[in-house]
């Protein structure tokens, strides 16, 4: 008997508990580790922040469907992991001990890298669900007094694509509510040019985002240094290729909302072999850390290193998709160790997104997520909007009734039939 837990009950944690549980029939025990006992669907931050969405309706309750599923919950939080000993502690100083550990913690918001940068301080974040709820209220004061807005991405980060759904996604609100016509916008990116979303492009991304920014009067600021940011202003250095400043804006906002960059939670970072410098849990082909073998790790807490040098630095997305394959894989080769044998899977590297902009969008496929690619494809139109909208649904169906089965391979992709357009046939491990 084995007892396999998952620490982090986010995207990718919550299927990788209900993976586990249809991989290792009882006698092995599957648990999960996490910060409270309620599942948020991080993508509908955007339209929570806007209003379009509640809390209650993007929220689902884990603990019925982990009883049901004879899935353990500890939603105490953990403190710090002791690898050597093969136990978490918790927050409320008890421990959980593993056999083989899931590490599947998502990000640590790194706000405090930036002065006056976050909900604490001077600008908005949809980063959570909390942070989106708190963003409502600054949106109602905009609408009431209208002024400029300066939305982003901030050096470091690694999470382009949904700061360009809320900056058109705000846009669409503003035009609702008649007030765009007195609201000046800027974006404002660490990317070295629109639509390189962290991965050098993916089909026209630049084009596209370009033409769309363009049709949206919303203006632009690339190799963008967040400096500082005060009460209703941000200070931006653009950086040039040899890394001087090239010019520097002072830029005045009655609202703003820049995505952070990312680092690895407290719990786990610092870990001698286990995570990097930055945090980020340090994993083979097989999702499986060299140094401490019993332990895999899934989602955004998987370190991967930037994609090449720019004059600011970016990360690399680490979305649904790849999240999913990761944890597909990994729900193998656990069953494999418990069996006895080898693990064998390894986690498909594809880029797939569904960038909303509340009426229309963009969608990109990129395989591998790597340049160069078998698959570089990206396409706009209104058909994004409604399938980020079924994708949404179908998501927290998913969440609510405890299913595993991998939503973007089977679904998406082939529902939309991209994978048909000129991919391969994309590999993932059987059951
Ligand atoms: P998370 O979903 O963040 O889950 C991490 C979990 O670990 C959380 O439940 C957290 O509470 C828990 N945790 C952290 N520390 C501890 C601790 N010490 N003890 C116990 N539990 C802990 N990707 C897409 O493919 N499509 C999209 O449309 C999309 N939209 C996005 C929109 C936004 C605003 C953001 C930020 C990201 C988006 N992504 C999207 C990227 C990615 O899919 C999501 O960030 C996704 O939620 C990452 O999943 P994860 O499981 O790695 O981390």
């Amino acid at each position: 008997m084995v007892h396999v837990v998952v620490l982090g009950a986010g995207l990718g944690g919550t299927i990788m508990a209900y993976g586990l549980r249809d991989a290792l029939r009882a006698p092995h025990q599957v648990s999960v580790v996490t910060k409270g006992s309620s599942y948020a669907f991080v993508p509908s931050n955007p339209w929570v922040a806007v209003g379009w969405r509640s809390q209650e309706a993007v929220t689902v309750n884990l603990e019925p469907v982990l009883r049901k599923r004879d899935i353990g919950l500890h939603p105490q939080g953990a403190k710090r992991l002791h690898p050597a000993e093969k136990r978490i502690e918790l927050l409320d100083g008890s421990s959980v001990s593993y056999d083989y550990l899931v590490i599947a913690t998502g990000p640590e918001l790194a706000f405090d890298e930036i002065e006056g940068l976050g909900p604490e301080q001077f600008t908005q974040s949809i980063c959570h669900v909390d942070h989106a709820l708190r963003a409502k209220p600054a949106f109602d004061a905009l609408v009431k007094n209208p002024g400029p807005v300066v939305i982003g991405a901030v050096q470091g980060a690694s999470c382009f694509g949904p700061a360009y759904e809320f900056a058109f996604i705000l846009e669409k609100a503003l035009r609702g509510a008649r007030v765009r016509d007195r609201v000046p916008m800027t974006f404002v990116t660490s990317e070295p040019y629109i639509g390189h979303l962290g991965l050098d492009g993916v089909g026209d991304t630049k084009g596209l985002l370009e033409s769309e920014m363009r049709e949206h009067h919303i203006k632009w600021i690339c190799n963008a240094r967040v400096d500082k940011v005060e009460a209703g202003q941000m200070s931006v250095s653009e950086i040039a290729e040899d890394g001087t400043v090239a010019r520097s804006h002072t830029l005045p906002f009655a609202y703003s909302m820049m995505l952070p960059a990312f680092r690895g939670v407290e719990a786990v970072r610092g870990i001698e072999g286990l995570a990097n410098p930055r945090g980020f849990i340090l994993a083979d082909k097989h999702q499986r850390n060299a140094a401490f073998p019993e332990i895999f790790s899934v989602g955004v807490c998987v370190a991967i290193p930037p994609l090449g040098k720019t004059p600011v630095p970016v990360g690399v997305p680490k979305t649904g998709f790849m999240i999913e394959s990761m944890v597909t894989a990994t729900a193998r080769n656990i069953a494999r160790l418990a069996e006895g044998k080898a693990p064998d899977a390894e986690a498909t590297w594809n880029a797939f997104c569904l960038a909303d902009f509340g009426d229309s969008g963009v969608a990109f496929v990129a395989q591998p997520q790597i340049p160069p690619r078998n698959v570089n494809w990206s396409s706009s139109g209104k058909w994004v909007h409604l399938a980020k909208v079924a994708f949404e649904k179908y998501f927290l169906h998913k969440m609510r009734s405890g299913q595993s089965e991998p939503f973007y391979e089977h679904l998406a992709l082939q529902a939309l039939g991209i994978d048909k357009l000129k991919a391969p046939k994309i590999e993932t491990p059987a059951k």
